[in-house]
């Protein structure tokens, strides 16, 4: 049996109100949850989510926390609608400011950093797969840790750039944070970013301005997103073991 089995067989459902709703891009949307019983997580965590139709159908899906642990008691999940899928369309759609839906949570250990984790950091995301780095960006400032941290964030357009300002305010902001970002079918707006998809060079000069090799990586996003980062990254002479990676699917 693995640890999560023997993990959610302990973490009951609960329910969990819809308290804001935020519009982040045309396809991606922010949810934040107030539970019932407030359970704390680790910055990387997920949470499932329930859904169950008047006739009795089920249907389960996960989504990483991206607020901080802390968070005014809330769970902020950043939802990509993908056309044809079942939980998503429905959260976007149909899902209103105070209505209740069953989470039960959070679930996973290994893609989660806390502060004694320490760094360098080295943060790498695809679309959605930005929702659980932003909760570690988040701890890392809340925590005030003096943790050097790039996060490299790969999205089609400018526009497609989730927490866009955010992220660009932060790394004004605070001390040893960097975001470049990666724009697939767009030009890129700032002489640090790239206009082409995360390529072995790009991660080569990226971990050159970082300066020191990452005490851990974060890798996260769909399948083939994950699988050709990392393959670059140990190609790359990283360590294996400092390399940390969570698939959406698809
Ligand atoms: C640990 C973890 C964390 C995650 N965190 C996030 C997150 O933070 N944000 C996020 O947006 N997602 C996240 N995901 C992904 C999320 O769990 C869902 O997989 C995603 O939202 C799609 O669910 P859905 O019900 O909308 O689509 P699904 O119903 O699962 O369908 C997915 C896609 O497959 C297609 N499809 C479905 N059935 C068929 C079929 N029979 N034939 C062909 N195509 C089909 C659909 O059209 C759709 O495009 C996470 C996944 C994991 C495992």
């Amino acid at each position: 049996m693995t640890g999560a089995v023997i993990q959610a067989a302990h973490i009951p459902w609960q329910e969990a109100v819809i308290e804001r709703i935020r519009r982040q891009t045309k396809s991606v949307t922010s949810f934040f949850l107030r539970p019932q019983n407030w359970r704390s997580f680790q910055a990387g965590q997920h949470l499932d989510v329930r859904l169950t139709a008047q006739d009795g159908y089920v249907a389960q899906r996960s989504y990483s926390v991206a607020s901080a642990p802390g968070f005014e008691g809330l769970y902020e999940l950043i939802v990509e609608r993908l056309e044809g899928g079942e939980v998503s369309p429905f959260l976007h759609d149909v899902a209103e400011v105070g209505d209740t839906i069953e989470i039960r949570g959070p679930f996973g250990g290994h893609f989660a950093w806390n502060p004694g984790d320490g760094g360098p950091l080295l943060l790498i995301g695809g679309g959605s797969g930005i929702a659980p780095l932003m909760s570690i960006l988040r701890h890392r400032a809340t925590v005030g840790a003096a943790v050097p941290t790039i996060l490299l964030y790969a999205a089609r357009t400018w526009e497609d750039v989730i927490n866009r300002e955010e992220l660009i305010a932060r790394d004004a902001a605070e001390l040893d944070f960097t975001v470049l970002f990666s724009l697939s079918r767009d030009t890129a707006r700032r002489s640090q970013d790239a206009g082409r998809r995360i390529d072995g060079p790009m991660l080569k000069a990226t971990l050159a301005r970082l300066g020191a090799a990452p005490r851990l990586t974060f890798v996260c996003g769909s399948d083939g997103f994950v699988e050709a980062v990392t393959g670059h990254l140990l190609d790359l002479g990283l360590v294996p073991e400092t390399i940390r990676t969570e698939r959406f699917g698809g």
